[in-house]
């Protein structure tokens, strides 16, 4: 298995720059004199990757960062959260240092961004001009494709797929099940944020319960065939968690049709299950300023040019992260991070008059079983042909059969991943 140091991608990132150089036919340069000015939507992995490295590769271009929230809860490690490993102090951040560093941050929700005016307003009044915009909002969730829930119910049933008071509303609930409960997660259809994520949360949930409350069980009603890492998911539950885990997937009755959060039920075509606590995810698309925005398009996700990032609908707004299709990308906060370096270089090179450069990805996402029990996914994405391919060889999944000193060390590296990230974003 390959794997890929931040030394490694900001050599290959380097690169770029060099590239980067070129002039670009036909496109006067940024008049000189004049400031350029970059506003970034959001300050989650995506956006705030993206101010810091804008400013980073050019100090005089004026960038502000729009973010609602005065402190950013990490999804990465929020099942550590929900599993009793950690407290939700270990995955909040901050905006100190990117303040420190130049970046304006405005607390406030965007209500709209502008590509003809090349503005963005505010939803508390005023409006921020730019030369070009990024935008990373994550997701927005799809409950009009579930009968019986929509945003209210989450209360009750949390989903906790955006990290914060949802991650400590569920961890209160599987507190306060009895030992011989019956926890029910439903994971999302594809494309979603996260493909390991379920997996995830389903063996932090199993560790907790072996620790705590060993009588009680998990069911699982998946309406897809396969899931990321699943061979090696399986072989951690079986090791770790035997008969604790009761998995459904689509072609055994796992579509969840209806839910009914007053007595916990959950309908499917051929039953119903009732559960203690219950996690249901729902099916995702953009955020929602990337659709009042018009965005995105009949997918419900923003297509943009997969070198830039540039949004294929609305010329000098890029989009970074979650909502944009950056397909063979997964949707996670190491893709949407690099993507926004990799959107940094091309806007601070256009905004010059500079052929952007051509780019290179990495991902890895690293997934806890247990404390002590690690297991990764990664790859290297190249861009050719006007898309961003996986370049062969690179990558791979952590062995299966692999003993437990192999994964003590994975679930080493998991952690040494989280703080790097966290801390090549906000510290
Ligand atoms: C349980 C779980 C575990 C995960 N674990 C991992 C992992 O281990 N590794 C990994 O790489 N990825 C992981 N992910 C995925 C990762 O969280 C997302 O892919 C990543 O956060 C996407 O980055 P983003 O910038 O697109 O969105 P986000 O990081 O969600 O940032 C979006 C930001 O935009 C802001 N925003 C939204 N609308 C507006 C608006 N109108 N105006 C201003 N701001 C706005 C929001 O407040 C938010 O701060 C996990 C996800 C989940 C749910």
């Amino acid at each position: 298995m390959s794997r890929f140091t931040r030394r490694t991608f900001n050599r290959s990132l380097g690169a770029t720059v060099a590239l980067g150089a070129l002039a670009l036919p036909g496109s006067a340069p940024f008049a000189a004199g004049t400031k350029a000015q970059v506003v970034v939507v959001g300050g989650g992995f995506g956006g705030a990757t993206a101010a810091k490295y804008i400013k980073r590769f050019d100090p005089s271009i004026s960038v502000t960062l729009v973010e609602p929230s005065t402190h950013f809860i990490t999804c990465p490690f929020s099942n550590t959260v929900i599993g009793g490993l950690n407290t939700i102090d270990y995955i909040t951040q901050n905006y100190d240092a990117l303040k420190k560093m130049g970046v304006e941050v405005v607390h406030d929700l965007v209500a709209h961004i502008d590509g003809a005016k090349k503005q963005v307003k505010l939803t508390r009044g005023g409006t921020i001009a730019f030369d070009r915009c990024v935008v990373s909002p994550g997701i927005d969730f799809r409950w009009e494709k579930i009968e019986g829930l929509d945003a209210s119910t989450a209360g009750t049933i949390p989903h906790a797929w955006k990290a914060g008071p949802q991650t400590l509303l569920l961890r209160k609930q599987l507190e306060a099940m009895p030992n011989g409960g019956t926890f029910i997660i439903s994971p999302p259809v594809n494309p979603f944020r996260c493909p390991p994520g379920p997996g995830e949360r389903i063996s932090l949930v199993a560790s907790y319960f072996k620790k705590a409350k060993p009588k009680s069980k998990i069911v699982v009603l998946d309406p897809k065939k396969k899931f990321s890492k699943q061979g090696l998911f399986k072989e951690g539950w079986a090791k770790l968690y035997p008969g604790m885990i009761n998995y459904h997937n689509v072609d055994n009755d796992g579509v969840v049709r209806r839910v009914d959060p007053k007595t916990m039920t959950l309908h499917t075509d051929f039953g119903k299950y009732k559960g203690d606590v219950v996690n249901f995810i729902p099916s995702q698309r953009a955020g929602k300023i990337a659709q009042v925005s018009g965005l995105t398009d009949n997918t419900e996700w923003c297509p943009i040019d997969q070198q830039t990032f540039e949004s294929r609908l609305v010329p000098g707004v890029h989009v970074i992260g979650d909502s944009s299709i950056a397909s063979p990308m997964p949707k996670s906060g190491f893709a949407a991070s690099t993507q926004a370096k990799v959107c940094a270089e091309a806007v601070v090179n256009l905004l010059k008059g500079r052929m952007p450069g051509t780019p290179k990805f990495v991902n890895t996402c690293y997934s806890l079983v247990d404390e002590n029990y690690g297991i990764s996914v990664a790859m290297v994405y190249g861009y050719e042909g006007g898309k961003i391919i996986k370049i062969k060889g690179s990558g791979g999944l952590s062995p299966s059969g692999a003993d437990a000193n192999f994964h003590q060390k994975e679930a080493n590296y998991a952690r040494g991943w989280y703080e790097s990230i966290s801390n090549d974003i906000w510290g």
